[in-house]
């Protein structure tokens, strides 16, 4: 069987090897020595602005919304996983969607003025698959309007953009480690922010304690725990090795697949990527339909990230986004992770130039 993606796991005795601090102090929660340690390894890794771990990467977009939003309208994308819009709405915000651009996916950024009304509060927009949004047309945005600017960089681990990481951009950007992502705590995730909002966000993740008797303000629990930095901390040395190796299979694919009817991704200029997905649009639905199915019958199964259009959920009543619903019926994310064979590769291209040509 071949999934659209299969989680990276360290060797178990190096995972075991780590666990046993946590079970040496007895201490497994309440940012102990290992969240601390991988805290302090990722924001070197990636040179990142102050970065706080979470126990999973929707609780940092709760946060921010709830402290930077305020109830009041957020500018988003339709082309996105659900936990976007879902936070939105959570937290008693009304999403207003703009549609993406075409050949980035992500928010279309000439878009967004238009949308903008006295109700408009922050802007959550997704680096989808990666891609960084056009960040300093949002930025410019943003400041004329006053609002605030959270990044859904839930596929973002390792991306940098114009020389910094993509974590730096916007007021909070948010990233998941999900066992399906690049980097994975198996449950886990962070917020990355400015010096500014780290005071609030940090007491925010852990119900606004000031000490044991104290409260700074309203929170919720955020916590990551030993358990999950341990696994992050067996995975972290893998890192560099992770990517390369998801190059190589992103690379065969395009190398494979190259002059068919079909769309690839666009990376924006001045993107060093990460290789997270390899997404693929098809001329039509009923073609994507035909292959899935194919696919399926060989118990290899891609998905269709991201579908349904956002404004399309059952319970959201907005107006028609003609390209995101457009990308979102057509679109593949083929199997991407390290040790996925080329031969699996051509036999998947195979099936794919069978229905497009
Ligand atoms: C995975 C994902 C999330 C949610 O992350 P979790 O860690 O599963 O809570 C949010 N947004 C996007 C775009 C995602 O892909």
């Amino acid at each position: 069987m071949i999934n659209v993606t299969k989680t990276f796991l360290p060797p178990q005795e190096e995972y075991n090897a780590i666990l046993k601090r946590a079970w040496d102090k007895s201490w497994i929660t309440n940012r102990g020595e290992l969240v601390l340690e991988l805290e302090d390894k990722l924001k070197n890794h990636l040179k990142t602005n102050a970065l706080i771990l979470t126990n999973n990467g929707t609780i940092p977009l709760q946060i921010a919304l709830k402290i930077f939003a305020n109830k009041g309208e957020v500018i988003t994308t339709p082309f996105s996983y659900v936990a976007t819009v879902s936070s939105i709405i959570w937290e008693n915000c009304k999403p207003v969607f703009v549609d993406i651009h075409p050949e980035y996916f992500t928010i279309d950024e000439t878009k967004i003025e238009a949308a903008i009304t006295a109700k408009t509060t922050a802007i959550l927009a997704t680096h989808v698959f990666g891609n960084p949004c056009h960040v300093s047309v949002i930025e410019n945005i943003a400041k004329k309007h006053g609002l605030k600017v959270i990044y859904d960089a839930a596929h973002c681990f390792g991306v940098s953009y114009k020389g910094e990481s993509v974590f730096n951009y916007g007021n909070v950007s948010a990233c998941s480690f999900h066992a399906t992502k690049l980097f994975q705590t198996g449950e886990g995730g962070a917020i990355f922010c400015n010096d500014e909002s780290y005071e609030t966000l940090f007491y925010s993740h852990n119900f606004g304690h000031d000490g044991p008797l104290d409260f700074h303000g309203l929170g919720i629990n955020g916590k990551m725990s030993e358990l999950q930095a341990a696994m992050g901390l067996a995975v972290f040395p893998y890192i560099d090795h992770i990517i390369i190796e998801r190059k190589k299979v992103v690379d065969y694919y395009k190398d494979t697949l190259a002059s068919l009817p079909i769309q690839f991704l666009k990376i924006r200029e001045g993107t060093t990527w990460n290789y997270s997905y390899f997404p693929v649009v098809f001329e039509s639905e009923a073609i994507l339909l035909k292959v899935l199915e194919q696919l399926n019958a060989l118990e290899i199964y891609p998905r269709r990230y991201f579908y349904p259009s956002l404004n399309k959920l059952p319970y959201i009543n907005t107006p028609e986004m003609p390209i995101s619903e457009s990308i979102a019926s057509r679109i593949l994310c083929l199997p991407v992770y390290l040790g996925l064979k080329n031969e699996d590769i051509d036999l998947m291209v195979n099936k794919i130039k069978q229905n497009v040509s």
